[in-house]
């Protein structure tokens, strides 16, 4: 008999005819008469199951009538041929159910479920096939993404999640705080005296990893995060999350086009090992796309996911400044014709979703870079250009997703930095610490943020962020 702990992938991949085994899973479905029962039995380490036979005369009715789905059972038994979707079957010898699953009250069904009910019951929607395949994709991401900056020697870096600088996003932010909310201390103008506070100053969570990475790109040359970020914007988008998980990239010595050469890179790394180790649950998630669909109309149809994604991996990304984009938008038909929400008629207007997605989808038809916006519409930190109008900023857009990265040169001149954050109003005492990169030993270094749930919902086909993230925190919700 071989290891207890076998996993239903161990079985279905290496197990022989004939092998006497023992695994453990939950009843995805069962179906049969009175003479025999068919069990499909999943573990969650595949999105495979392994069919279970038994032969219900051998068995006690208890027994049977308690394999239910959901129930989490223990079957040992031995492994015939099959002539089903797998190889291989488990013919029963003993089986116990470990957990009984009551099917009168048991919200997750064998059927279809909608994914707005999976969502309210986000619980237990790891239990179906479809959020299943999600979590392991998720996960070999993860994997990827640090075997990525692992191969190409960069380090780890842990920035804090809780942090007293504001200058990115003021507003935006959740504050940290153990002040007494009833009855706050206050100063002598009558303001909250954030003195007092756990950390003798007010604190918020971290908007990005950014600065703090800066800190430790310009001493051990590349390094990256990735963790959770946190944001207060009220957006409810199905492309935004108040908690959400960021890859922050820092290096010293790159300019921008260093920096988009390695965003196309890495996006195109993570894409690939997608393609060669997560295969059985895109297929899956190639299927659920295709049937989502089925109703729409030709033209309205998105690329099938695998062929989607090997065409992103073989395509080079467009690469074209924010003046070239604007062109663009400014003449397409839906502008004219004014089909936009927002009309693209002033050199310095913000993209919003609906351009990023017409220059994607319909324009180039694939991936875009858009450099050198105006300076107005970014952060203080990017660097200036020699026009004095734009800076060395660059935004990656994807197909059905948009803004997926965000990054940019720094600006290293300890003058020019100084210039832009009395023109923004970035406060400069509180941020002495992240001056000293450029006071001492500064040098040309770039980064970017890559939004990790957008990557998933890319690699997937689904459509809302709440659905690639276990327990999704949005505006008037945080279960769990
Ligand atoms: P957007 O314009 O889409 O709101 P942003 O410009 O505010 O994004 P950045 O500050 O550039 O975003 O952050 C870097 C990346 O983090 C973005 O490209 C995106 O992939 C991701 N991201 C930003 N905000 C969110 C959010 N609220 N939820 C999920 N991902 C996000
Ligand atoms: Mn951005």
């Amino acid at each position: 008999m071989r290891s207890l702990k076998l996993s239903v992938k161990d079985l279905l991949s290496a197990g022989k005819p004939g092998e006497e085994v023992s695994i453990k899973g939950w009843v995805r479905t069962k179906r049969g008469n009175k003479q025999i029962n068919f069990v499909a039995l999943n573990d969650g380490s595949t999105i495979n199951n392994i069919q279970i036979v038994i032969d219900v005369p051998n068995f006690n009715d208890d027994t049977i009538q308690k394999i239910t789905t959901g129930a989490a059972l223990h079957v040992k038994g031995k492994l015939v041929e099959s002539k089903g979707q797998q190889n291989i079957e488990l013919v029963a010898e003993e089986v116990e159910v470990m957990g009984e699953c009551n099917p009168e009250t048991y919200p997750i069904q064998p059927k279809k479920h909608s994914l707005e009910f999976l969502r309210e019951n986000a619980h237990l929607r790891f239990r179906t096939n479809l959020f299943g395949a999600i979590f392991r994709v998720r996960n070999a991401m993860s994997f990827a993404i640090h075997k990525y900056f692992n191969e190409n020697d960069f380090n780890y870096l842990h920035t804090p999640l809780i942090t007293a600088s504001d200058a990115e996003g003021a507003g935006e932010m959740f504050r940290v705080t153990t002040l007494d909310m009833k009855n706050p201390p206050l100063t002598e103008e009558g303001k909250i005296d954030y003195s007092e506070d756990f950390f003798g100053k007010s604190t918020n969570l971290t908007v990005s990893g950014q600065l703090e990475g800066e800190l430790g790109a310009m001493a051990l040359g590349k390094i990256y995060t990735f963790g959770p970020t946190f944001r207060a914007e009220n957006s409810n988008t199905t492309r935004h999350l108040a908690e959400f998980w960021m890859v922050e990239p820092e290096m010293a010595f790159y300019d921008i086009n260093d920096n988009m050469d390695l965003a196309e890179d890495f996006i195109k790394y993570t894409i690939k090992y997608a393609l060669e180790n997560c295969m059985d649950d895109l297929k899956f998630l190639s299927q659920r796309l295709t049937d989502e669909e089925k109703n729409k109309k030709a033209d309205e149809k998105s690329m099938e996911l695998i062929e989607k994604l090997n065409f992103v991996l073989n395509e080079d990304f467009a690469r074209i400044t924010y003046t070239e984009a604007y062109d663009i938008l400014r003449n397409c038909k839906p502008n004219k014709k004014k089909k936009f929400k927002y009309l693209v008629n002033e050199w310095g207007v913000d993209f919003q979703s609906e351009h990023e997605r017409y220059l994607v989808e319909k324009h180039f038809k694939k991936p875009v870079i858009i450099t050198d916006y105006p300076k107005e519409i970014k952060s203080f930190y990017m660097k200036l250009n020699d026009d004095n109008k734009t800076v060395a900023a660059m935004d990656v857009l994807f197909p059905g997703i948009g803004e997926i990265i965000g990054g940019s040169q720094r600006e290293e001149s300890l003058e020019k930095l100084l210039g832009r954050m009395e023109e923004i109003g970035v406060p400069k005492e509180e941020m002495d610490w992240y001056l000293d990169t450029r006071r001492y030993g500064s040098a040309t270094h770039s980064g970017f943020g890559l939004g990790f749930e957008r990557l998933i919902l890319f690699i997937t086909g689904m459509g809302n962020i709440r659905d690639v993230i276990p327990f999704p925190r949005t505006p008037k919700n945080a279960l769990y």
